[in-house]
C-alpha cells in the first residue's frame, strides 16, 4: 500500500478548495474595516440567519465561542447560585465549567457503555429542589435520547440546554438536533464540523424572549444602542467569521456525509475484530461523527502502533469530568472510568481515503 500522510483533520484541505471565495471574504472585511458585530453588522446577522435555517429554528444568536453559549444560556435561564445543573461525566471542561463560571453546581450523571452518552436512565436518582436544568451533551456527534430526556424535564419542570458542540447537522427521528432544548449550544471553534477562523460559538431557542435576553447579556446588556438593562458581558461574533462560516455552512451536508461514508467503512474494517469495539450506527439517528471513537481494551497497544507508524490519534477524554481536580466531585461513575481507559479517537475528516483506512485498520490489527 502507498504511505501517505494520514491527518487527524484536516483543515487545509477545504480551505485551499475554496480560496478564491475566501480571499473575496477577506478583502470584502478590509474594505469595510467594520469588524464588530453587535446587531448591526451585515455578515453576523447573515450568519445568524444562515445557521437558524440550518437548524430548523426561528432564533439564533451568535457569541464568541462554544462556551460563552452554555454559560450565557444558563444566565439567560436566570440559573445562578445555589442552583444544581445535570450534566455527564464525560464531555469536553467546557460542560461543567459554564455551570460553575455561573455561580451552580454541576451535578455528574454517568455514561452509557455502548456510546459515552449521558445515561437517561440515572438521571431522575440525581434530581433535587435544586436541580434547574440538564445538560445533554451530543458527544462525538450521536445524539442522546431525547425523548426520554424531554420527559424528564417536563415531569421535574426543568430547563433542557443541548450541548452541541460536537454535533451541527446531527438529526434525532428527522429533526435536527438543537431545536429541542429551551437553548441549544454551539462552537464553531476551527476543529468542529463547522469551524471558524478562530473562536466562534452560538445558540439557538424556542423562545424569543429568552433570545432576546441572551442576545443583550452578550453585548454588555444592551437592547439597542446605549439602552443596558443589565448587567452582561462581551461575547460577540465578529463579522470576518461570520462571514467564513455563512461560506462553510454551504458544504457542511456534504462533509457530514463524508464523515458518515468513512465511519461505515472503518466499521466494515473492525467487523471481526476480536479487540475493537467500533461506534454503533443506530436507526433514526444521524451520527455526525465528528469524532470516530472505538473502545479497546489494549489501548495502550493500539496507541504504540499508531506512533509507530505516524497515524495521529485522540483521545476524547483521558479523564471524567468528576475526576477532574478543579471539579473534584463526589459520587462513582464506573462506566465512565472504565470508558476513559478503552476509547481511542481514530482520525476523521471529509478528505480521508479508502487506502488510509485500509492503513490504520492493517496497522490496529498486526500483531
Ligand atoms: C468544543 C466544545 C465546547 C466548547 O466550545 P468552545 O468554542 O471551544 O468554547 C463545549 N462542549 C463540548 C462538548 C465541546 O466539544
Amino acid at each position: 500500500m502507498v504511505k501517505e500522510s494520514i491527518k487527524f483533520v484536516d483543515l487545509n484541505a477545504y480551505h485551499q478548495e475554496i480560496k478564491v471565495e475566501l480571499d473575496e471574504i477577506w478583502d470584502t472585511i478590509l474594505r469595510e474595516s467594520s469588524f464588530i458585530g453587535g446587531s448591526n453588522n451585515a455578515h453576523v446577522n447573515k450568519f445568524e440567519k444562515d445557521f437558524a435555517e440550518y437548524i430548523g429554528t426561528d432564533y439564533c444568536v451568535s457569541c464568541a465561542n462554544g462556551t460563552d453559549a452554555i454559560e450565557v444560556a444558563l444566565l439567560a435561564l436566570n440559573i445562578g447560585v445555589g442552583d444544581k445543573v445535570i450534566v455527564p461525566a464525560i464531555s469536553w471542561a467546557s460542560t461543567a465549567e459554564a455551570v460553575i463560571n455561573i455561580g451552580a453546581t454541576p451535578v455528574f450523571v454517568d455514561v452509557k457503555y455502548d456510546d459515552c452518552l449521558i445515561d437517561e436512565q440515572l438521571i431522575e436518582a440525581k434530581i433535587d429542589e435544586d436541580v434547574k436544568a440538564i445538560i445533554p451533551v451530543h458527544l462525538y456527534g450521536k445524539p442522546v435520547d431525547l425523548d426520554t430526556i424531554q420527559k424528564l424535564c417536563k415531569t421535574h419542570n426543568l430547563f433542557l440546554i443541548e450541548d452541541c458542540a460536537q454535533a451541527h447537522g446531527a438529526e434525532y427521528n428527522g429533526q435536527r438536533i438543537g431545536t429541542f432544548g429551551d437553548i441549544a449550544c454551539f462552537s464553531f471553534y476551527p476543529g468542529k464540523n463547522l469551524g471558524a477562523f478562530g473562536d466562534a460559538g452560538a445558540m439557538t431557542f424556542k423562545d424569543e424572549n429568552i433570545a432576546d435576553v441572551a442576545r443583550q447579556i452578550c453585548n454588555h446588556g444592551q437592547k439597542g444602542k446605549h439602552n443596558h438593562l443589565r448587567v452582561g458581558r462581551n461575547s460577540r461574533l465578529d463579522g470576518l467569521q461570520a462571514a467564513v462560516l455563512s461560506l462553510k455552512i454551504n458544504r457542511l451536508d456534504e462533509h457530514i456525509d463524508k464523515r458518515i461514508q468513512w465511519a461505515k467503512e472503518y466499521n466494515g474494517l473492525f467487523e471481526n475484530s476480536e479487540n475493537i469495539k467500533p461506534p454503533v450506527l443506530e436507526e433514526g439517528l444521524r451520527h455526525v461523527f465528528h469524532l470516530y471513537v472505538i473502545r479497546t481494551e489494549n489501548r495502550n497497544e493500539m496507541v504504540e502502533k499508531l506512533k509507530a507508524n505516524d497515524i495521529p490519534f485522540g483521545i476524547h477524554y483521558p479523564n471524567t469530568l468528576p475526576s477532574i481536580e478543579p471539579f473534584n466531585a463526589t459520587g462513582s461513575y464506573p462506566v465512565a472510568d472504565k470508558l476513559c481507559q478503552e476509547i481511542l479517537s481514530l482520525p476523521m475528516h471529509p478528505y480521508l481515503n479508502s487506502n488510509q483506512l485500509n492503513v490504520i485498520a492493517q496497522v490496529l490489527s498486526e500483531q
